[in-house]
């Protein structure tokens, strides 16, 4: 693993123009969120939910009440809208951002983008090291935003590549062949599928090694969204978030 501060200058470096881009992207498409995870609060419900008796329409903010009447609905979460999940094609929209601190949506231009890299130092190092188990992290920002989600949140804001990005596994296999590629570098192959390691990279596995979705095949900087997309952020499966 490289200095991380080496990684946390370079991904704030690349954060500046990230911002909230519009108001609705119109998504349908959330993620679960615990009512036990504080972050929950201040979100959009992605769909409409029952909760004790009432229909709660796609869109409407969560509020401590209306977790409390998914409590007694014997709910277990809530599904909320997500930046993960935003389809603004740059930046974010505001509803799939939720209300910021002071409990508002950040208007339309904001550079969300430096908030982001201030914050994602550690978390991004983290996620280099393939843990999600970033419990803690995020400090100096208010108490709400110390978890994962908000964390991963977070790092969506950033650039969709970065430059000087490591090569990641698209899926799990044996390494099954690697070869000079014609315009320099290696194509590395797990079963069927092609990996291109550019030949400035060092390639970090050999011919026979097994290797799991997302693990890094080269040198270079981890790309925490191609991590997170080929890993997954969902509560399930695997180890529970925190
Ligand atoms: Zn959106």
């Amino acid at each position: 693993m490289r200095d991380p501060g080496y990684l946390s200058k370079r991904v704030s470096n690349t954060t500046m123009d990230q911002v909230v881009s519009k108001s609705d992207c119109g998504t349908r498409r959330g993620i679960n969120l615990d009512l036990d995870n504080r972050d929950v609060i201040d979100r959009h419900l992605s769909e409409s939910v029952k909760l004790d008796g009432k229909v709660y329409r796609a869109g409407t903010l969560v509020t401590p009440s209306l977790v409390a009447a998914a409590r007694k609905s014997r709910k277990k979460d809530l599904p909320v809208r997500s930046a993960l999940r935003c389809k603004a094609e740059k930046g974010v929209c505001q509803k799939c951002l939720g209300l910021n601190e002071e409990s508002t949506h950040s208007p339309i231009g904001t550079n969300i983008g430096i908030i982001a890299g201030q914050s994602i130092g550690e978390p991004s190092t983290q996620l280099a090291l393939n843990t999600f188990h970033t419990g803690g992290i995020a400090k100096g920002r208010s108490a709400k935003s110390a978890n994962t989600f908000q964390t991963l949140n977070n790092l969506l804001l950033l650039p969709k590549t970065l430059p000087d990005a490591a090569t990641l596994a698209k899926d799990s296999g044996e390494i099954t062949s690697i070869s000079q590629a014609p315009q320099g570098g290696w194509d590395v192959s797990i079963g069927r599928k092609k990996h291109y390691v550019r030949g400035d990279h060092e390639l970090s596995v050999r011919k026979g090694h097994r290797v799991r979705k997302g693990d890094q095949l080269s040198s270079g900087t981890v790309d925490p969204l191609e991590l997170i997309k080929l890993k997954g952020v969902e509560p399930t499966p695997g180890p529970p978030l925190r």
